[in-house]
């Protein structure tokens, strides 16, 4: 027999579940609507190839897809799996988070920054920027957590704002002038203005410390990305293969670092 406290556990996981499939759809159109200038409030969700109006049937995250077959109702054209995959990617993001962190307020501010990364992350990936909507998005939801920890009554809210942006400052400004220096090296941008703007927010949210786990492992991985990228672009000769967007490898290390953040600094803390 399952307990009480188990099935309780299992329902919110369920229900956080399903919450991270339609917030990943939701997420989806709104970074589709941000690289193709339309309102990200106004109009009905509907095909990017013929525009016909996506019915409630063509909107359950990952069944309609899997059900039509990867392709448009009306039209037929294909839809690019990356559109299940990222609703699957966020629901197991938020998954993670609520059974890393539980029903708590920093659930809640985790959950709402993992959905800016994924936003962000698909921007990049497609148009090679991070809008600046989305950094502020970030500063806003930190800037609330920090409110709500005050209004809890704990008295450190002020600490952690302190904290939150003496690290920002201290990860961002090693890491512009180290760009700086590696522009005049290679004489061309190594570094996009958007990827310094989401090391500042990453420094807001984990403090230097952790933020030294991040960097690296967001250089890892872009090198990573970067060959599997390079790979596939040399065929078709079309996209710099020097250009590639490094916002999702730096968002996918905050992920980590959310998870495993804190172990993995006293583990290197506890070296010294
Ligand atoms: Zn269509």
């Amino acid at each position: 027999m399952m307990g009480e406290s188990s099935f309780l556990m299992a329902y919110c996981t369920f229900v956080v579940a399903v919450f991270g499939l339609c917030m990943g759809s939701f997420l989806n159109c709104l970074a589709w609507r941000m690289t193709h200038g339309e309102s990200v409030l106004r109009g009905r969700s509907h095909c990017t190839s013929c525009g016909h109006e996506l019915s409630a049937r063509d909107l359950v995250p990952v069944l309609s897809w899997l059900v039509s077959g990867g392709k448009c109702r009306y039209c037929g054209e294909r839809v690019s799996p990356r559109y299940p995959a990222t609703e699957l990617l966020c629901c197991v993001a938020f998954v993670s988070i609520f059974l890393r962190y539980g029903l708590t307020l920093e659930a809640a501010e985790l959950v709402a920054f993992a959905s800016v990364l994924l936003v962000l992350s698909l921007t990049d990936l497609d148009e090679y920027v991070i809008p600046n909507a989305t950094i502020v998005a970030a500063i806003v939801v930190r800037a609330a957590y920090v409110v709500a920890v005050g209004l809890t009554g704990s008295g450190v809210a002020l600490a952690l704002a302190r904290d939150s942006i003496v690290s920002g400052v201290v990860v961002a400004v090693p890491i512009i002038a180290l760009a700086l220096i590696m522009d005049r090296v290679l004489g061309r941008d190594s570094l996009g203005g958007g990827d310094v703007k989401l090391f500042f927010v990453a420094g807001l949210y984990f403090g230097w410390q952790q933020c030294i786990f991040i960097i690296l492992l967001a250089c890892v991985l872009g090198i990573v990305f970067g060959m599997v990228g390079q790979s596939q672009h040399s065929d078709d000769g079309k996209s710099d293969p020097r250009l590639i967007p490094f916002g999702p490898s730096i968002a996918l290390a905050c992920w980590v670092c959310m998870l495993v953040g804190e172990p993995v600094v006293s583990w290197y803390l506890g070296l010294f």
